[in-house]
């Protein structure tokens, strides 16, 4: 189906063509000079000490817990109105992710009180997720996590350019992890970046991500090193120089297009507040990437019909998330588990159309079908 609005859309041009065509012409394909390059203007935009480029946030989440030393009889707390990944990154490691519940239905990140509810013996980390783009407590949750001697990691997936008090998301915590899967504010197909201050994770990161190497086939290739050892067990996770150039080139854009989807954003908060319409995070905390616009239906609306209302209109919508603790695989796991304000919102929430590229008319046919479809409820 054609939609009049899809839910995303990617602002890709020639300049992206180039930087590709470029390194296609290179014939150096894998992680080399394009990736350093990209890893240094992301740690520069960051204000953070390293920045290692990988293959997707999923992989940049297991480093970050598997780096940290979590494993087996270890939990770790982790939001479940959150992407999957989130949670099963500490699965892989074989600790345990203990769910949070949200603040509120309007404050939808991971609320500190829940955390601090959620503490035990076992606990080691704590991860949040900047839901939206829009900045958890970090002040609160930090002060928590020095008190109890606890490490933290940051799912900014949704929050490259997202700011508070000065500072970027993903360097609040020990570790912080973002994703440029296609439908994310810098976007390379596949792709990821975990960043932190601390050297010794650094250290840990770039041997894990690659085998446990100590050295590269581009530093081979150059002639720094001629043999290699393996120190530690490690993986592939691997970007590659593509998807850097890629990276490069959005990475210049990503702060234009955040302005043009803090301005869309605007026009949907003035257009429906006075409307029943929950708006989450309207003039909250910080500076947002604005990543996607959420709304909560009042109680009792049909959310499917909604949807199917705005569909038919031609505007495509998603809901973000199904909690995590829902899904079968997990249900299973926790018998019994209560998370009243995440299974409430997550059971009201529909995300509505946002991207950089959105044209005025389109956001107003968004506006026009939404007050209708409340009307026709
Ligand atoms: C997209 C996303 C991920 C996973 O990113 P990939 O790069 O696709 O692995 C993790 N967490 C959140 C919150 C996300 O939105």
């Amino acid at each position: 189906m054609e939609w009049r609005v899809p839910l995303s859309d990617i602002d890709l041009g020639e300049e992206e063509i180039q930087a590709v065509t470029g390194v296609l012409k290179s014939k150096w394909l894998t992680m080399g000079e394009v990736t350093q390059r990209f890893e240094q203007a992301f740690a520069k935009y960051l204000g953070v000490r390293h920045a290692f480029a990988v293959s997707n946030a999923t992989v940049a989440l297991h480093l970050a817990n598997a780096v940290l030393g979590i494993g087996p009889g270890d939990e770790v707390i982790v939001p479940s109105l959150t992407f999957v990944a989130t949670a099963n990154a500490v699965k892989y490691t074989g600790a345990k992710p203990v769910f949070a519940d949200i603040s509120s239905d309007f404050d939808l990140d991971i609320s500190p009180e829940a955390i601090a509810a959620a503490i035990t013996p076992a606990t080691k980390a704590i991860t949040v997720m900047h839901y939206g783009g829009y900045p958890c407590d970090m002040a609160a949750i930090n002060d928590i996590a020095r008190q109890h001697g606890l490490v933290v990691i940051e799912d900014a997936a949704h929050a490259p350019g997202t700011e508070l008090d000065g500072k970027k998301a993903g360097t609040f915590g020990d570790i912080g992890c973002f994703s440029f899967f296609s439908n994310k504010n810098l976007a390379t197909g596949e792709g990821g970046m975990i960043v932190t201050d601390r050297d010794d994770l650094a250290e840990k990161i770039r041997l894990m991500r690659s085998h446990g190497m100590t050295t590269l086939t581009w530093d081979r290739y150059k002639g720094h090193a001629y043999s290699y050892d393996v120190v530690t067990l490690g993986y592939n996770y691997r970007i590659d120089e593509m998807r850097a150039a890629l990276g490069l080139v959005q990475l210049s854009k990503l702060e234009r297009n955040n302005a043009r989807r803090a301005e869309i954003t605007g026009r949907y908060w003035e257009a429906f507040a006075p409307t029943s319409l929950t708006l989450p995070f309207h003039h909250s905390r910080g500076v947002s990437a604005f990543h996607i616009f959420p709304i909560i239906l009042p109680q009792g609306v049909n959310r499917i019909a909604f949807i199917g209302n705005l569909r038919a209109k031609g505007v495509q919508t998603s809901i973000h998330y199904p909690p995590v603790h829902q899904f079968s695989y997990y249900r299973e796991q926790y018998p019994g588990i209560k998370l009243p304000i995440t299974e409430d919102v997550a059971g009201r929430e529909v995300t509505l159309p946002l991207y950089p590229t959105m044209s005025d008319e389109q956001v107003d046919v968004v506006i026009a079908s939404v007050l209708s479809a409340l009307d026709e409820k």
